[in-house]
């Protein structure tokens, strides 16, 4: 591959280039990078690359024309060598947002030229004109595109096959999988108290593959949602199978409501504790729940009690006249063992009339809505907008979900 920056600062990125990591790989021949000097394309006397803005207003414009013979001659060298004309992206704060997807596409094309404005910009002209993209590194303004163009060209020439000692190297990292990477640690094992995970030292590849990827998704889910819920939607759950001494049976006794009640409760106070007032969360206590339920019936809704040997630690509604799945509640101390997924699987499953069964999900719900989108259901719209003084952050509303 081959990448060129144009820029009023070549040493500035030269110097860059020339170290470390990618310095060892440009001197091994695995990728040319060049810089050029805006300057040396000037046609005036002064070699001046920049003027007032026409219409006023501050800062100066770099000029379209040695931006574009330089652009040109990037080309023509290109093609001196065999590899077609480059691919030419500007580096804007306008641009489109950069991520490890695009890195990935742009370590695709043969040849890159990275353009760098200064001052208050380029003239949008030789834009228009030249570039295939524009790319922005990030919602702030920098001085100069050099910062940006060694972020672009820094995170695609390390995908160039032998850049990094390994390919797993980059396989690993955040982003690559959609998600972010777990933490990471060296020696001492414990540094000023802090002892490193355990499992890292059972010498156990298994476990500790299992231990990185929960990690993975753990921080995802918290630090990154948005990234989080794309990951979902490309990374279908499989329904655990159910386990010998697990059962979900139709709520028919006062003792299963009472069990259910009790499950609700738990469950839904854990739910709301971070989006709701203590005062709010305090007014639902179990009876009130209860009532719920009882009403929920009334209604016409099926209610399944899920226990596991015998235990009660889930519970999911079916109502068949509209087709929606509903109160999918697991105790807080049975959580994490697949019993969420596989009340969801039951419920929908006992809708087989329904072409596009439904539920509904608040949108601050992360770990439901996750599930949901896992198991194959999707975001059908906002239902209703919560705004009463109960609710400690905003927006807070119920979404549609389909399956
Ligand atoms: N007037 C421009 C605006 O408001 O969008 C900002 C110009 S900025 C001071 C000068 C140059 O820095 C830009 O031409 C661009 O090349 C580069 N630059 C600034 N912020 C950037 C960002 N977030 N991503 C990529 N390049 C950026």
């Amino acid at each position: 591959m081959r990448i060129d920056i144009v820029t009023l600062f070549p040493e500035l990125c030269g110097s860059f280039l020339n170290a470390s990591i990618l310095g060892r790989a440009a001197k091994k021949g695995l990728f040319e990078a060049h810089c050029h000097q805006i300057r040396d394309y000037t046609t005036n006397k002064q070699r001046q690359t920049d003027d007032y803005p026409y219409g006023g207003g501050c800062g100066m414009v770099l000029y379209a024309q040695p931006i574009a013979d330089c652009l040109r001659a990037v080309t023509a060298q290109c093609e001196a060598q065999g590899r077609g004309k480059p691919h030419v992206v500007f580096l804007t704060a306008a641009g489109a947002p950069y991520n490890e997807q695009k890195a990935r596409e742009l370590a695709g094309y043969e040849a890159v030229t990275l353009v760098c404005g200064h001052y208050e910009g380029i003239d949008e002209r030789v834009i228009e004109a030249f570039a295939d993209e524009e790319i922005s590194i990030g919602d702030y303004v920098l001085t100069g595109g050099e910062l940006a163009s060694l972020v672009v060209a820094d995170s695609v020439l390390r995908l160039q096959p032998g850049v990094l000692a390994e390919e797993k190297g980059y396989q690993e990292e955040s982003y690559w999988d959609g998600l972010i990477e777990y933490p990471q640690y060296t020696r001492p094992e414990v540094w000023e108290g802090r002892a490193i995970p355990p499992v890292l030292l059972t010498g156990d590849h298994q476990k500790i593959d299992a231990w990185r990827a929960q990690q993975s998704k753990a921080r995802t889910r918290a630090r990154r949602p948005d990234l989080y819920e794309t990951w979902c939607e490309t990374h279908p759950l499989t329904v655990p199978k159910w386990k010998r001494g697990e059962n979900a049976r139709l709520i028919k006794t006062e003792e299963q409501l009472d069990a259910a009640a009790a499950i609700y409760h738990a469950a839904w106070q854990q739910m709301t504790a971070d989006t709701t007032t203590q005062e709010y969360r305090d007014a639902h206590t179990v009876a009130v729940m209860r009532e719920e339920l009882v009403n929920d019936r009334k209604n016409g809704w099926a209610l399944y009690l899920h226990t596991t040997a015998g235990r009660p630690d889930g519970l999911v509604g079916v109502l068949h006249k509209t087709g929606e799945v509903g109160r999918l509640y697991v105790a807080p101390a049975a959580q994490g063992q697949g019993i969420g997924a596989k009340l969801l699987d039951f419920a929908r499953k006992k809708l087989p009339e329904q072409e596009h069964p439904h539920l509904l999900v608040l949108n601050v719900n992360k770990p439901a809505r996750a599930l949901y989108i896992r198991m194959g259901w999707r975001p059908a719209g906002v239902q209703r907008y919560f705004t009463g003084p109960e609710c400690t952050v905003q927006p807070v509303y119920e979404e549609l979900f389909q399956f």
